[in-house]
């Protein structure tokens, strides 16, 4: 990236503004508890007769809890609560089966966590068994796991083939071992190509994998080394997340140096340095921080302009309901969001009382649906066309002009703005996410959110 072109972003903010992901709108910390049981039931009830939905599985317990993460998870060194927990799960699947219209059917089924390969084969079978007796596969239905190379072996890499796992995703953070120690998370190069090799093994043929940048230690060296180490893995998609320092949130960061962190300037370069690499590796860019190979549905989608966001980041897939099952999963519907309880204790003893533990959440109104569809064009295609957005909403001319205005005079002119709508230039596309921060009404806390870098 040119110098100026560094400097000029720096002048608009990037290196001191903590931005949210903006993977939903509103973002999860303006939840409220106006959201309950009554709602998420009655949104499942108002599922269309036969619809395709997808549906998010969460399994919170992990053999060890890394420093970095700040995934809600549970350390656990007995099988005991992971199997508890499975009979929760086979419960709540089958009370949402009662609930849901006939004929639904999936359209994606995620596992993730947590480490869901923490699952035996057995209790692996038993739960991709009660999924299906409440939606089945479609043939193009996508079902994807969250594998952890150190928590996987063959019998559990057979039992999820046999389920109809067809996409693999593998978290890396960086191939690098002294980064890895000060993360607390050690995963070798060898041991994460055996996991790839036997998921390919088994016709499972789409494998994401997440690599990070910001890391302590990083530099340009040693990202370099990671981003080729993983593209020897030949994945089909690279999520390239910034890794979010937190340690007011997330208490597993204390361990973490502070001081071995990379400056804001530095994040940037680092990111850069692996973005050329996937490109340079044929890698279509997806939104703001994906690559995908030119035939992965992510690039397809982002072609024919059907690219969404979710909470697992991209995805090309079109269901209108995301069903969330697990302590603190979250579900979206036309009418809202609801989120199930955080900890599985209060989640556990919802189930086992015959109610769903939905205990936060929203309920969309009109502006929230422009907003959001208005956000998520900026993420997904860095534009906001103005003719689909009328296609989509009652909004008069003018009022969408003085939004994109104050927004595009905000980025001093760096924008591009006419009547097509707004865009943004290929140079000012890491401001993305405080450029989207300016279409959102909420009050935000920036202690929450990660830095916009
Ligand atoms: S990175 Fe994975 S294994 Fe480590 S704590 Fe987070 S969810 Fe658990």
């Amino acid at each position: 990236m040119r110098m100026d072109t560094k400097t000029q972003l720096g002048k608009l903010g990037l290196f001191d503004s903590k931005v949210p992901r903006y993977t939903s709108y509103p973002t999860a910390p303006h939840f409220t508890r106006d959201v309950g049981q009554d709602h998420f039931t009655s949104w499942i009830r108002a599922i269309p007769e036969g619809a395709e939905v997808s549906l998010y599985v969460h399994v919170p317990f992990c053999r060890r809890l890394c420093w970095f993460c700040a995934c809600r998870t549970q350390g656990t060194q007995t099988d005991a609560p992971v199997i508890a927990y499975l009979q929760t799960l086979k419960t709540e699947i089958a009370m949402l089966g009662r609930s849901l219209p006939r004929g639904v059917r999936l359209s994606r089924l995620h596992w993730g966590g947590g480490t869901p390969t923490l699952l035996s084969p057995d209790l692996m079978t038993e739960l991709a068994a009660a999924i299906r007796d409440i939606a089945p596969f479609t043939d193009a239905t996508e079902f994807s796991v969250e594998i952890d190379p150190n928590e996987i072996d063959g019998a559990r890499l057979d039992a999820l083939a046999r389920a109809g796992m067809n996409r693999a995703s593998i978290g890396v953070q960086d191939f690098d071992e002294h980064i890895q120690k000060s993360i607390g998370r050690m995963q070798g190069y060898d041991i994460t190509r055996w996991a790839v090799d036997e998921i390919r093994a088994r016709g499972v043929k789409s494998l994401n994998a997440d690599i990070l940048y910001g890391l302590p230690h990083q530099n340009r060296a040693r990202i370099t080394e990671s981003v080729q180490k993983l593209l020897s893995l030949s994945p089909d998609r690279v999520a390239l997340y910034g890794y979010a320092h937190v340690p007011w949130m997330a208490k597993r960061q204390q361990m973490i140096p502070s001081d071995a962190l990379p400056t804001p300037q530095e994040r940037l370069d680092l990111f850069e340095t692996a973005r050329h690499l996937f490109l340079w590796d044929n890698y279509v860019e997806i939104g703001i921080d994906h690559f995908a190979t030119k035939s992965d549905g992510l690039s397809v989608a982002q072609k024919s302009g059907h690219l969404r966001r979710n909470f697992q980041g991209y995805t090309d897939d079109t269901a209108e309901v995301l069903i969330g099952v697990g302590a603190s999963s979250i579900s979206r519907f036309p009418q809202g969001y609801a989120q199930n309880a955080p900890a599985t204790g209060a989640h556990t003893g919802a189930i086992r009382e015959g109610r769903f533990s939905t205990s936060r959440g929203h309920v969309f109104s009109a502006e929230d649906k422009l907003r959001a569809r208005m956000i998520e064009m900026l993420m997904c295609d860095f534009r906001i066309d103005s003719a689909e957005i009328f296609r989509e909403f009652e909004i008069p001319a003018a009022e969408l002009q003085v939004m994109l205005s104050a927004v595009d005079r905000r980025f001093e002119g760096h924008l591009t703005l006419n009547a097509t709508g707004l865009a943004i230039p290929l140079e000012a596309r890491p401001l993305t996410r405080m450029i989207a921060r300016h279409f959102d009404t909420y009050e935000m806390d920036e202690k929450g959110h990660s830095s916009a870098i």
